[in-house]
């Protein structure tokens, strides 16, 4: 603190006398000199001691002392001014106020001096040393000390605990996702992301499923207006990537897609997929297979088995499906695999020429290979949760288990 400051800041107690009568002023005349006659005078007079007594006290907390000797100084004057025997405020307030009160008012003031006496024990010698702080020693923590000296606020008590933010977690979906990117990534592939608000043309026709194709129905979705629609599935980033990018290309397509269905437990009209395309020349369904059967084992553990059934796709020729022992009964048949011992966990096949060349790659020279999968089911199957609306409805009771 610089010399002006110290020479500009008031004490408290001679502020108050400029105005009004001082403390000492008055526990030096009696309650009649006063002219305090009510109960609600008294408790006034007492409210302004106890504040006078508190300010006092933090005013030197708050000020410190530059070494022992000050402090044992200081510590002592503050304590004599409030606690001496002989000219103490106490004392002058027992001997002019209480000694000398009219008898009604005797049970009054004794009760207020009394709250009093008990609040002076702040001022006793061992419990000022404690509180008052050197300057710059380990007792005043140096960063709270500057802020603090000056503004003679109560200094900070260092053993309490401090406030707990509560701490988030990773939503399990996207988890899952991270999860899923990361395997991936481990085999060479990249991220792709695009519109989630898409054509009609990249989501439908490019895909090779033309207006009048039964297939659309399945996937027909939320319409912005005639030519643009909420994606119903990624698949409009692979196309999108093989005309940004050309061939060779292995990439991962995660994000959110939209669909028309009611939700129930196993459906939502939003929720993430992840798709993965690789082209190359001479790349082959036994390429397909073993990257899918490198990667479920890689999710769901060593133990699963892995097999694949034939399927349809208007954008894969051929396609299938990937199914693996059930997770939840190892394959013995249980209520989730409908005692079949095998689940299906995605879609995949051999891109369909047409879809390459809506992507600008030559099919007579690539081709390639492409799966489609739910990452909230994948979610599910890996952590038993038998309700996707779980996972939108952001209940932190469910989300803080992850
Ligand atoms: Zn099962």
């Amino acid at each position: 603190m610089s010399e002006s400051e110290t020479e500009n800041r008031i004490p408290p107690k001679k502020a108050r006398s400029r105005s009004r009568m001082s403390i000492d002023d008055k526990t030096n005349k009696t309650l009649k000199d006063l002219d305090v006659k009510t109960p609600e005078a008294i408790g006034e007079l007492f409210a302004e001691l106890s504040l006078a007594l508190d300010s006092e006290r933090q005013h030197l907390i708050g000020e410190g002392a530059s070494d022992d000797h000050e402090r044992a100084q200081k510590v002592k004057a503050l304590r004599d001014r409030w606690l001496a025997r002989k000219g103490g405020q106490v004392s002058l307030i027992d001997e002019n106020w209480l000694k000398k009160a009219p008898k009604e008012l005797k049970p009054t003031v004794g009760r207020a001096f009394n709250q009093l006496r008990q609040q002076s024990a702040s001022v006793e010698t061992e419990q000022l040393l404690q509180d008052v702080p050197i300057r710059g020693s380990a007792t005043a923590h140096p960063e709270t000390t500057k802020a603090e000296f000056g503004v003679g606020r109560p200094s900070v008590d260092i053993t309490l605990p401090g406030y707990r933010r509560p701490l988030g977690s990773i939503h399990p979906v996207t988890r899952v996702m991270r999860e899923i990117e990361d395997i991936f990534l481990g085999l060479g592939f990249s991220i792709e992301s695009g519109p989630e608000v898409e054509s009609v043309y990249y989501s439908f026709d490019a895909l090779n499923i033309p207006e009048s194709h039964p297939a659309r129905d399945e996937w027909d979705t939320l319409y912005v207006n005639s030519e643009t629609v909420l994606r119903p599935h990624t698949s409009p980033v692979q196309i999108r990537a093989m005309k940004k990018h050309g061939a060779p290309l292995y990439i991962l397509c995660p994000g959110k897609a939209y669909r028309h269905d009611n939700p129930d437990s196993t459906h939502a009209t939003m929720f993430h997929q992840v798709e993965g395309l690789a082209v190359d020349t001479d790349i082959t369904f036994a390429d397909l297979k073993g990257t899918l059967e490198y990667f479920a084992k890689k999710f769901f553990g060593d133990k699963i088995k892995t097999n694949f059934s034939p399927s349809f796709f208007p954008f894969t020729e051929p396609s299938g499906e990937l199914v693996i022992s059930c997770v939840f009964c190892g394959g013995e048949g249980c209520r989730v695999c409908k005692e079949s011992g095998w689940v299906e966990v995605m879609g995949c096949g051999m891109v369909h020429p047409e879809v390459l060349r809506h992507g600008g790659i030559d099919p007579e020279r690539y081709s390639g290979w492409a799966f489609g999968l739910g990452v909230e089911r994948f979610a599910m199957m890996k952590y038993d949760i038998n309700d996707i609306q779980l996972f939108h409805q952001g209940d932190v009771r469910f989300l803080e288990q992850f």
